[in-house]
């Protein structure tokens, strides 16, 4: 356990059973802002007001804000090289007011997506402050997470200054934004209009305040009728907005969203993407409905699918894996070539092939619940999210085709990658902070190795016992900041067992999954086989037995066998029959090694 973590537990803000300690605290902002954007002009205006609780112990005295769009800036650190279309001049502040009074900003050359910003007078524990920014950006021609789609289609995310997060164990996030690594955020309340010109559509997060001031009657009526129906609607199309019979006719249209307790907003506008909306139960409970809306333009063809995508992804997540209900009011996604995630939004790349469409709006739209509703520390441990949002891949995707197919694209996408390739960055602990990795080594640990290892999990504890831990450990730390520390300490408190033998070797050693047949020995009652544990990881396997009357039998092996011992296992079978040959068949926990696999009968 790292020193940070350490002290969290003495400050008692976390609790070693894996609830947030009597000490646990957060801090909020109140975000209102006015975004301006006025295609073909890439100029972005936008002024904000920010209400910030400091609920912490301690006086703040030195905060930090995120502006994310330097990313843009010449010279910013990266992750990735950057194409003339990508620079821009990046976020410029042109006035700040605190407490009323205005502030001095000071550039400075060397900071790009953080500043300081030293504060005269410290702000007092149970105290806030009022911060107001004003900024102007050019949007980026080359779209990554946001920017210009088209020419007339802009992605509005990551668009305004806000406090990075302070917390209880890392104090001030003063990480630079790289654009490989993710985000974390406050649960804040927003209040955002965007102005746009007429016949410009706006989609984003938040409830849509007063639709009949920007909408027309007509769409108006679909817009309404999409959150009662099963049907798929077609709230506006190409002819439509053509026509100007879509949006007030207005020199400019305020739409207004607000959100609260919510970690983003983002916002995507257009004046042809097409608008479909429909709804979908996601509570069966009290039969609440969620939207499901889908923009694009007409090439795009197989987001004419997309709501019905959506709505399938929402009602399943809702009531299988993680099986608690969609949290929020929406899901829109937007046409973009992202295929990224942002509260009740995602922004996705168009494909030929319908089947790998659905299964990237499927992996965005599982991000719903980690990061978001679990207020997850992406940057820092990034396996908190994309590992569990590929693990609802694959489930929902052995509902949705033949399980084995399901299973061959989990492997080859999610797996491969890192158990095929032997560089020692591929065996760098999972725990690892996302900012001290790079390369193959950083994806391979959010995404793949980490899924497998909530998987292997799932394959320990049974089905049941797994949804209890996990149900626990989001209702524990829904709108909160866990650690994996919280995640594991809570699997450990629910299931009543202590799991640290596993978790040490998935997510802090240098294991992989390599394991070897050694002998077999046959007896009259059976047979046992010596197993050896190479790579170390405690992964599930089958034992493939082929006997000598011509059958096959397999004989599933639970993680459990290596809690005694990570390295050698003994596996006996009871069998009236002859085996000719054995062989370890580790499904989608592959191995590295397979020539070690197989034992044959002399
Ligand atoms: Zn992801």
């Amino acid at each position: 356990m790292p020193r940070d973590i350490k002290a969290a537990y003495k400050k008692e803000t976390r609790s070693p059973d894996g609830r947030p300690g009597k000490n646990y605290w957060q801090n909020k902002g109140r975000y209102n802002i006015t975004v301006t954007a006025l295609p073909p002009d890439r100029n972005v205006k936008g002024e904000e007001s920010i209400t910030y609780f400091n609920n912490s112990p301690d006086s703040i005295r030195n905060p930090v804000i995120k502006l994310f769009l330097n990313i843009h800036k010449p010279g910013a650190p990266r992750n990735f090289g950057a194409t003339e279309d990508y620079l821009t001049s990046g976020m410029k502040i042109d006035a700040v007011t605190l407490n009323g009074s205005p502030y001095e900003w000071k550039e400075n050359p060397n900071r790009f997506t953080w500043h300081p910003m030293p504060l005269r007078k410290a702000l007092a524990p149970h105290d806030s402050m009022k911060i107001t920014f004003k900024w102007h950006y050019e949007i980026s021609k080359q779209s990554n997470r946001e920017g210009m789609i088209d020419s007339l289609t802009y992605f509005l995310a990551y668009f305004y200054p806000r406090l990075a997060v302070l917390d209880d164990y890392n104090l001030w996030d003063r990480m630079n934004f790289m654009d490989s690594h993710e985000f974390y955020s406050d649960f804040n309340d927003y209040v955002v209009t965007v102005n746009v010109p007429k016949n410009y559509i706006v989609w984003g997060t938040g409830t849509l305040q007063h639709p009949e001031n920007v909408l027309q009657p007509e769409i108006l009526k679909r817009y309404n009728d999409s959150f009662t129906t099963d049907q798929v609607i077609h709230v506006a199309t190409k002819e439509e907005l053509a026509a100007g019979k879509v949006t007030t006719q207005n020199a400019i249209n305020s739409w207004q969203f607000t959100a609260k307790n919510i970690p983003d907003m983002t916002f995507g506008l257009s004046d042809h993407f097409l608008w479909d909306a429909g709804s979908v139960v996601v509570d069966n409970t009290t039969k609440r409905r969620a939207s499901v809306q889908s923009a694009y333009d007409e090439p795009s063809a197989d987001f004419r699918y997309m709501v019905k995508f959506g709505k399938h992804s929402l009602a399943w997540l809702s009531n299988n894996w993680p099986g608690v209900p969609y949290p929020y009011e929406k899901s829109t996604i937007f046409r973009g070539f992202a295929d990224m995630e942002y509260p009740m939004m995602v922004n996705d790349g168009s494909n030929q092939d319908t089947t790998f469409s659905r299964f990237v709006a499927e992996h965005e739209i599982a991000h719903t619940y980690m990061p978001f509703y679990m207020g997850i520390n992406e940057t820092r441990y990034g396996f908190m999210d994309e590992g569990w949002a590929t693990t609802f891949e694959l489930l929902i995707g052995r509902a949705d085709m033949d399980p084995k197919k399901a299973e061959e694209l989990y492997k080859q996408f999610r797996v491969e990658g890192w158990i095929g390739d032997r560089s020692s960055n591929e065996d760098i602990p999972i725990i690892t902070p996302g900012d001290a990795l790079t390369g193959a080594g950083f994806g391979n640990n959010e995404y793949g190795k980490a899924s497998i290892g909530y998987l292997a999990m799932k394959d320990l504890l049974g089905d049941e016992l797994f949804k209890k831990c996990l149900h626990a450990f989001m209702e524990r730390w829904h709108s909160k900041h866990p650690t994996p520390w919280d995640f594991f300490y809570t699997f450990n408190d629910v299931s009543g067992k202590n799991l640290n033998w596993f978790w040490s070797r998935w997510f802090f050693e240098t294991n992989y999954i390599d394991l070897a047949i050694m002998d077999v020995n046959q007896t009259g009652a059976g047979f046992t086989a010596n197993i050896d544990n190479i790579g170390g990881m405690p992964s599930p396997f089958d034992l493939v037995a082929n006997f000598k009357d011509g059958s096959t039998e397999r004989f599933h092996q639970t993680p459990a066998v290596w809690q005694a011992d990570q390295k050698k296992a003994s596996v006996s079978i009871k069998t009236k029959k002859k085996i000719k040959s054995l062989s370890i068949d580790g499904g989608i926990w592959m191995d590295a090694d397979e020539n070690n696999n197989d034992w044959i009968a002399k």
